[in-house]
C-alpha cells in the first residue's frame, strides 16, 4: 500500500530512468515469497550510493518504514533495515534534487526518526544479530536523545554486535562501510 503511494513514474531514479522500476523491485522485496530475492535485489546507484541520495530516496524510506512496521519475513526485515540504513547515512543529494532546494539525507534521517520506537523495538526484540545491529546504527545517526540511546546501548549490551556496544560504529556517523 505504501509502496502505491508514492508517484514512482515522476521521479528520476539514480539509473537515468524513470523511478517506476523501483515500485516493482519494492513490492519484490516486501512480498518475499523466494527467499533469495531480498539478496538479488540491491538499490545502489539508483536510491542510494556512497556520495548521493537520489530524488526516490524518501519515499524509498517511507516505504522501508511501512514494511517493518509490518510483519515481513526476516530476509526482507533485513534488506530494509539496510535500505534504511543507506539512505540515512546518505552524504549528498544528486544535482537535479539540490537545485530544487532538496536536502535527501535529511529528510531521510527525519523520516527514520517518524520510526524511532520501531527502531527500539528492533533493538529490543534481540530477533537477529544483523537487524538488531542495523538498527541501533540507524538510531546512532538520527536519535536526538543520546542518554535515551546510551541507556538503551546498557540494557542490549547482552546482544547488541560489538561495535554498537563499544560505540565504535558512532564515531564516524554518516558512513556505512559493512
Ligand atoms: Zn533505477
Ligand atoms: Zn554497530
Amino acid at each position: 500500500m505504501e509502496i502505491a503511494q508514492h508517484d514512482w513514474k515522476s521521479m528520476l531514479c539514480g539509473c537515468g530512468a524513470s523511478a517506476e522500476h523501483l515500485a516493482r523491485d519494492l513490492l519484490q522485496v516486501a512480498g518475499g515469497g523466494v527467499r533469495q530475492e531480498a539478496n538479488h535485489v540491491s538499490l545502489e546507484e539508483h536510491v542510494w550510493s556512497p556520495v548521493v541520495l537520489w530524488e526516490p530516496a524518501p519515499a524509498a524510506a517511507s516505504v522501508a518504514l511501512a514494511a517493518l512496521a509490518d510483519d515481513v519475513e526476516p530476509a526482507s526485515r533485513e534488506w530494509f533495515l539496510d535500505l534504511l540504513q543507506y539512505v540515512v547515512a546518505g552524504e549528498g543529494t544528486d544535482g537535479e534534487s539540490a537545485r530544487r532546494g532538496l536536502d535527501l539525507p535529511e529528510t531521510c534521517r527525519s523520516l527514520a526518526l517518524q520510526g524511532l520506537w520501531l527502531l527500539y523495538g528492533e533493538v529490543m526484540s534481540n530477533r537477529s544479530l544483523g537487524a538488531v545491529g542495523t538498527a541501533f546504527e540507524i538510531l546512532t545517526a538520527v536519535e536526538p536523545d543520546r542518554a535515551r540511546l546510551q541507556r538503551v546501548r546498557e540494557i542490549a549490551a547482552d546482544w547488541l554486535p560489538t561495535c554498537c556496544r563499544t560505540g565504535l560504529c558512532d564515531e564516524d556517523l554518516g558512513v556505512v562501510d559493512r
